[in-house]
């Protein structure tokens, strides 16, 4: 294994953006949607329900027509779930998520004449939002500083030996101490593609990465 540099997150950011923007990847879902116009802290808090467990590929699209068929919280809480369901059937758990869709929907309406306030604790009142979907959502829709922590920046940041974490939960509250603050919304919006494309789950391509030299490559045996 060849000689490791120290960390530095200004560095490995930096390399990490331009070969996401080299290589054209896909932006991470919500900022896509944000870029597409879909940037209110409800839309943004809804897209990431569908988005759980749901690769981007399948979970944009399906943000993308139930805002068509109902572009505000008001027209959502007027589906049924039922219909809900149907229109975010690709998504899993569509049938969990509709009732959580509609419920955010109503509430939205009936305790905040229709527009969310940017507060963590009203989003995870939420039955169903977590702190990864309100991280997320309030960093892209109100411009909080918060670090959204999912499958791919727990597995990217344990990897570079930067944090070692059992859960999403972990890393958060790791990264929180480690990284600078400027970095806490980006940190998912860049690590999210990088974990879908390079530094995958399994067979991680640390042979062409551009950030092997300062990563520690904990618990990987086997790369491309
Ligand atoms: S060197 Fe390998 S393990 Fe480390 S970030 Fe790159 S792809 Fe992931």
């Amino acid at each position: 294994m060849q000689q490791k540099k120290a960390f530095r997150f200004g560095v490995v950011l930096r390399r990490i953006r331009e070969y996401l923007a080299a290589d054209s990847l896909a932006d991470a879902a919500m900022f896509e949607l944000a870029e597409r116009g879909h940037r209110t802290l409800f839309e943004q808090l809804v897209a990431c329900v569908i988005s759980i467990r749901t690769r981007d590929e399948v979970s944009l699209p399906v943000a993308l027509e139930l805002f068509r068929r109902a572009p505000t919280a008001e027209a959502i809480s007027r589906l049924s779930v039922a219909k809900i369901e149907s229109v975010i059937h690709a998504s899993s758990f569509h049938e969990t998520k509709a009732a959580t869709i509609r419920d955010i929907a109503r509430r939205t309406v009936s305790e905040f004449a229709g527009k969310l306030p940017c507060d963590v604790d009203v989003l995870t009142s939420f039955k169903g939002v977590g702190p990864k979907c309100a991280n997320l959502a309030l960093g892209v829709a109100c411009g909080e500083s918060r670090i959204s922590v999912d499958v791919h920046v727990h597995r990217v940041t344990n990897r570079w030996g930067i944090v070692s974490t059992r859960s999403p939960e972990q890393t958060m509250r790791a990264l929180e101490e480690l990284l600078p603050k400027r970095y806490w919304i980006e940190i998912n919006r860049l690590l999210v593609p990088f974990g879908k494309h390079v530094c995958t789950g399994r067979l991680p391509k640390c042979s062409t990465c551009p950030v092997l030299e300062y990563c520690r490559q904990v618990g990987v045996t086997s790369h491309r």
